[in-house]
């Protein structure tokens, strides 16, 4: 498997991390975990083609972390060369439970963006799946289970492909689902929004982090969705997991890529 961070960041932008959105390429797999706002443009940047995409994972429906949805439909309405497409590639999309609605109301039901289904008829090219807490999923190779968290009915996923797997946390407070649906993985990406003396809201500070990652025992641990405030403090979430855990440890910026 490949990973590449399109987007390490929060609502707030700075030079190295957006909004939230993982690529992750496994055999012939193109997956998104979250698609937050600047997602597509890194991944034009990277070459990396959104019609390519076989499935989008949603963990919630905040902002940070949806808002390209909206693009992605529609662009996969066309051809590449950007001519109506026939028959458009599937697209899966994954997401906690509220996912139809939240789709029903932000196209189905809107009237300026109802004709995404209506002229365009997205939901013949998407097949929408709402998650179940542990149930497991086989798709293009791939065994994907999901559990909740402690964020605004989110969800964490755990991707296993030939041995090698992954887990992504999403936003969420410190999760016993989250360490054992993370136990030995051997990549675990997880959120760290703030320091710890500056937490606010269903998030983790490097001390949780520090904690999980001595429970899961990963061989790394990919460290996502940072606020600015971390801007040059970034080493404290290296030094606060070095004490705990023995990995390696990726402070992650938009485009950080890894090998899994
Ligand atoms: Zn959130
Ligand atoms: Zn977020």
């Amino acid at each position: 498997m490949k990973l590449i961070v399109l987007g390490a960041g929060s609502i707030v932008p700075t030079p190295s991390r957006f909004g939230s959105g993982h690529y992750v390429e496994a055999g012939e797999s193109r997956l998104l975990l979250d698609c937050g706002p600047g997602v597509l443009e890194k991944m034009r940047n990277l070459s990396l083609s959104p019609f390519k995409l076989t499935a989008v994972l949603l963990t919630h429906f905040h902002i940070d972390h949806v808002s390209d949805i909206f693009p992605l439909l529609k662009l996969r309405a066309f051809t590449p060369e950007g001519l109506p497409n026939k028959s458009p590639q599937k697209l899966r999309i994954f997401g906690p439970r509220g996912l139809k609605r939240f789709l029903e109301i932000l196209i189905d039901n809107n009237e300026f963006f109802s004709y995404l289904k209506t002229l365009m008829r997205y939901e013949s090219y998407v097949d929408i799946e709402e998650v179940e807490p542990w149930r497991v999923f086989e798709f293009e190779g791939i065994r994907l289970t999901s559990a909740p968290v402690a964020h605004d009915g989110g969800v964490a996923y755990r991707l296993e492909y030939q041995g090698a797997s992954l887990v992504f946390s999403g936003d969420t407070k410190f999760s016993e689902n989250l360490v054992k649906l993370a136990d030995g993985v051997d990549v675990l990406v997880h959120e760290c929004s703030f320091p710890h003396e500056r937490l606010v809201g269903q998030h983790v500070s490097e001390l949780e982090l520090a904690q999980i990652v001595a429970r899961v025992k990963p061989k790394t641990v990919v460290v996502t969705h940072l606020y600015p405030v971390w801007d040059h403090e970034e080493y404290r979430i290296v030094q606060a997991l070095e004490q705990s855990y023995r990995c390696k440890v990726v402070v992650a910026r938009d485009c950080t890529e890894l090998t899994i």
